[in-house]
């Protein structure tokens, strides 16, 4: 058996555990990396694109910055398309100056692994079982097999940042673990088209056939999603009956504006609502959707990953260059309380904007009169403002 010693072992080659690690990497913390999957199917999977100013902040100081600053679209506005007519949420006159940027997932994880395996760091990919073991005595252990070998990572911390079916938080004994969930009666079927988006900004579409949003992966991209059930059948929806219901969510007015395009990827996403507590047992963290997981619907995911990150890391600077361990001991109470809020919106913007399947008449108007209230008011719209564009770290 191989055997080899760090001081942060961390699952998952993710948004969360790809920072984390940049981030330690930075201030001469060692880490080794463990991901279960290769590095082609890492930096190809298609998933978020809206990023807080505090999560490109935080690409920043972990010397990630360039690319987004250059390439990434900074948005200060969103559109409500509420039954075909269009209203803009002036997002920076809302905060003060605050905006979101959109760039890729796929595109922070590519710089992330560039970044780190240029200085030297160290990811092992297709790292098999992969089992976090002696968490709660003085020396954790990651095992794993690689190539066939069975290895051992010795640790002082483990951060678990293996995504919402990792094998870190099932280690946690259920006598210590306490669990929240929410599962939608709706999800996203969503296309990645070669086309321009109908607008430069995303159109968050709320009509009688469902929700709809309209969103952009820069430069020449669109990134469509269309409310519907989760046992649908992506069979069932050839392109064209993409396109049709696309138009038809957007309304009369505003149909003309979609762009058809070849159709790059489709894929259907549920919906869920989930929180585990708490963040930490024994000498292993959790970070990212290791933790939780919110509906896409408030694009908040990717988001929480990087404030998680920001406050362990912050954690792991103390204990390492002080020797204190506050921040280690308030990690998980530090981080829920960001969580939860995230949470709060992401759940207010899932119900709202869609429509439930067994809507009854009352909750239909309950629901229109929530979105005429938001789009009539300044302190609502400066309510979703402050939230979509991020609340502080
Ligand atoms: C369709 C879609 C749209 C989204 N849109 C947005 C958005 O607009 N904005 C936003 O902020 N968020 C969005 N999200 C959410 C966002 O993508 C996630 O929250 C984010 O990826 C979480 O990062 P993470 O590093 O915690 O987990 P993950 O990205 O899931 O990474 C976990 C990593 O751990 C690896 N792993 C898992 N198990 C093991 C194991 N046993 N051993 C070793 N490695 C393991 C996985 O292969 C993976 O590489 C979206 C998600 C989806 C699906």
């Amino acid at each position: 058996m191989a055997t080899r010693r760090t001081q942060v072992g961390i699952v998952g080659a993710g948004p969360a555990g790809l920072l984390l690690a940049q981030l330690l990497m930075q201030r001469g913390i060692a880490t080794i990396v463990l991901e279960q999957r290769d590095r082609r199917y890492v930096e190809n999977r298609i998933r978020a694109g809206v990023l807080e100013q505090g999560t490109v902040d935080l690409l920043g100081e972990a010397g990630v910055g360039h690319r987004v600053a250059v390439e990434g679209q900074v948005h200060g506005g969103i559109e409500i398309s509420l039954n075909g007519q269009r209203s803009r949420i002036d997002l920076a006159r809302l905060t003060g100056g605050k905006a979101v940027t959109v760039y890729g997932q796929t595109e922070v994880i590519r710089d992330l692994i560039n970044a780190r395996l240029k200085a030297g760091g160290e990811i092992i990919f297709e790292a098999e079982e992969v089992t976090p073991l002696d968490l709660t005595g003085d020396q954790p252990r990651l095992s794993y097999r690689h190539n066939g070998e069975v290895c051992e990572l010795t640790c002082d911390f483990i951060a678990g940042c293996d995504g919402f079916h990792g094998v870190c938080r099932s280690q946690i004994p259920k006598s210590v673990l306490r669990t929240y969930e929410r599962v939608y009666p709706y999800a996203w079927l969503g296309i990645l088209a070669e086309a321009p988006s109908p607008s430069h900004e995303l159109i968050y579409a709320s009509h009688p056939r469902g929700f709809a949003l309209f969103s952009m992966r820069p430069p020449t991209r669109s990134r469509l999603y269309l409310q519907c059930t989760p046992d649908t059948d992506l069979a069932a929806w050839p392109d064209n009956r993409v396109w049709d219901e696309l138009r038809l969510r957007l309304g009369p007015d505003d149909a003309g504006m979609l762009n058809e395009g070849p159709v790059l990827e489709k894929s259907i996403t549920p919906m869920r609502s989930f929180v585990a507590e708490p963040l930490r047992h024994g000498r292993m963290f959790l970070a990212g959707d290791a933790a939780h997981i919110v509906p896409p619907t408030g694009a908040k995911g990717l988001n929480l990953a990087a404030s998680d990150v920001r406050y362990l890391s912050w954690a792991f600077f103390q204990h390492y260059e002080t020797g204190d361990s506050t921040r280690l001991d308030s990690y998980s109470k530090t981080a829920l309380s960001r969580v939860w809020k995230a949470e709060r919106f992401s759940w207010w913007m899932t119900l709202v904007l869609h429509k439930a399947s067994e809507e009854d008449g009352f909750e239909a108007r309950i629901r229109m009169a929530e979105l005429e209230y938001l789009l009539s008011s300044q302190a609502a719209m400066t309510a979703l403002a402050e939230n979509y564009v991020g609340l502080p770290f």
